[in-house]
C-alpha cells in the first residue's frame, strides 16, 4: 500500500477505524470483506485493477497494510504470516558478512532467527547493552549492517533511546530495526524517532485477541520498502485473508485496548511492590527502572506488560506462575485476557546459556483488560502461597 498520507490528519483512534477501510463501492458494506479469490480477471493482459494474484497483493491485506502501516505514520505496510516471518524478511536486507547488533534482551524467537538460523549461513551478530549509548559509540565494530531493537524489551522490559541509537547507527549506515510489538503504534512510533523499520508480531496487541498469528513491516524509505515488497513476494510469507480480516478488526480497538491495559498494568505493579515475597518489579514507568527515562521521553504510556522476580527463586516464580486462576499459564500476550508465564522454562528457553538468558525467578504478566480488582485479588492469592 502507499495511500496512508489520506488519512493521517486524522487523530489515532479515527485512523483505526477508518485507514484503507473506505466501505466496499459495489455494495456498500461497511465492514471490509474478506476476500478468498487468489487470481483477479484483466481487461487485457496486463490489464488489471490492481491485484493480479493474491500472494503478490491481496484486497484484504491491502486494507490492513493500510491501516497499520497509517497508525505508525508510514508511508508503507506490508503483512505477513507471522512475526517472525516479518522478521526473516527484513534480515533478507543483509549481505553475507554484515553483522546484526540485537540488543541484551529480546524475545527468545528473535534470539533463535538471528543466532541459529541465519548466523550459520554467515551472518555475524553480537549482543549489546543497548542502554549505554557512549559504549555502543565507541565499541561499534566495523561489519555491521543492522541494529535490532525491542523497546520495551520482553521479557525484561528494559526501554532504550530509539533517536540516540539511530543518531549512530546512522553515521556507520547500518539499518534500524525496532520491534514494536509491545508498545504497539498507539504508545510509541519508532519511525519518528530515527528507526528506519518497524517490526510487530501482530499476534499480540494488533490482533489482541488471541485468535490470530501475523507479522508486520512498516517503512517510509521507497527503496527499503522495494526491496521488502519484492522478498514478501518471491519468499511468499504472506497471512491469509482471514487472518488479515482478524488482526484489521483487532487493530480497530487498539487505542481503547491499550488505554485499559496501561490502566490495569498500575493497579497489579502497586500490589507487586508491596508483596513481601516480590524481589523487583520491571516496568518502564517506575522511577528506578533501566530506561525509565528512555520511555518517558518517547512513549505516552507505559504498557501493559508487567515482570517481577520473587525472592525465594525459581520455585517460588513456578508456584506463583502455576496459582492463578483469572491469570492462564500461557505463552503469549498482548491480548484481552491476562496472561502468566514462567520466560525461563517458556517463551525464552531457546536463549539459556545465551547473553539473552533470563533470570531464573522471573515472572511475566501480560495484564489484560478484566476488572483490576479481580486480577489484583488473583495475583495477591497466589504470591500470598509463598
Ligand atoms: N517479537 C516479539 C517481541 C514477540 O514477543 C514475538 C512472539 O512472542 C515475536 C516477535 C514473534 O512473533 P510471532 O510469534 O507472531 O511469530
Amino acid at each position: 500500500m502507499d495511500d496512508a498520507d489520506q488519512t493521517v490528519a486524522h487523530s489515532f483512534a479515527t485512523r483505526a477505524i477508518h485507514a484503507g477501510q473506505e466501505p466496499e463501492p459495489t455494495t456498500g458494506a461497511v465492514v471490509t470483506p474478506i476476500s478468498l479469490s487468489t487470481t483477479f480477471a484483466q481487461d487485457g493482459v496486463g490489464g488489471h485493477k490492481g491485484f493480479e494474484y493474491s500472494r503478490s497483493g491481496n484486497p484484504t491485506r491491502a486494507a490492513l497494510e493500510t491501516q497499520v502501516a497509517s497508525l505508525e505514520q508510514a508511508t508503507h505496510g506490508l503483512a505477513f504470516a507471522s512475526g517472525l516471518a516479518a522478521e526473516d524478511n527484513i534480515l533478507r536486507l543483509l549481505r553475507p558478512g554484515q553483522r546484526t547488533l540485537l540488543g541484551n534482551d529480546a524475545y527468545g524467537g528473535t534470539f533463535r532467527l538471528i543466532a541459529k538460523v541465519w548466523s550459520p549461513l554467515g551472518f555475524p551478530w553480537s549482543a549489546v547493552d543497548l542502554t549505554d549509548i557512549d559504549a555502543l559509540a565507541r565499541d561499534w565494530p566495523d561489519d555491521v549492517g543492522m541494529v535490532w531493537l525491542e523497546t520495551p524489551t520482553n521479557p525484561l522490559l528494559t526501554c532504550f533511546d530509539i533517536e540516540a541509537i539511530a543518531a549512530i547507527a546512522h553515521e556507520h549506515d547500518a539499518i534500524v530495526v525496532v520491534d514494536n510489538t509491545f508498545a504497539t503504534p498507539y504508545l510509541q512510533q519508532p519511525l519518528t524517532l530515527g528507526a528506519d523499520i518497524v517490526v510487530h508480531s501482530a499476534t499480540k496487541y494488533l490482533g489482541g485477541h488471541s485468535d490470530v498469528v501475523g507479522g508486520f513491516v512498516a517503512v517510509n524509505d521507497n527503496d527499503l520498502a522495494e526491496r521488502l515488497l519484492f522478498t514478501q513476494n518471491a519468499a511468499g510469507a504472506i497471512p491469509s485473508p482471514f487472518d488479515c480480516y482478524l488482526v484489521l478488526r483487532g487493530v480497530k480497538t487498539l487505542a481503547v485496548r491499550m488505554d485499559r491495559h496501561c490502566e490495569n498494568a498500575r493497579a497489579v505493579v502497586d500490589i507487586l511492590a508491596g508483596h513481601r515475597a516480590v524481589e523487583r518489579v520491571l516496568y518502564p514507568q517506575l522511577p528506578d527502572h533501566p530506561g525509565h527515562a528512555a520511555a518517558a521521553k518517547q512513549m505516552s504510556d507505559f504498557g501493559g506488560m508487567v515482570s517481577f522476580t520473587l525472592t525465594a527463586g525459581r520455585e517460588a516464580a513456578m508456584t506463583v506462575a502455576d496459582s492463578t486462576e483469572i491469570f492462564t499459564l500461557a505463552e503469549s500476550l498482548g491480548a484481552v485476557e491476562s496472561l502468566i508465564e514462567h520466560p525461563g522454562a517458556m517463551t525464552h528457553a531457546s536463549a539459556a546459556g545465551s547473553p539473552l538468558e533470563v533470570p531464573d525467578n522471573l515472572v511475566r504478566l501480560s495484564v489484560g483488560i478484566e476488572d483490576a480488582t479481580d486480577l489484583v485479588n488473583d495475583l495477591a492469592q497466589a504470591l500470598d502461597r509463598i
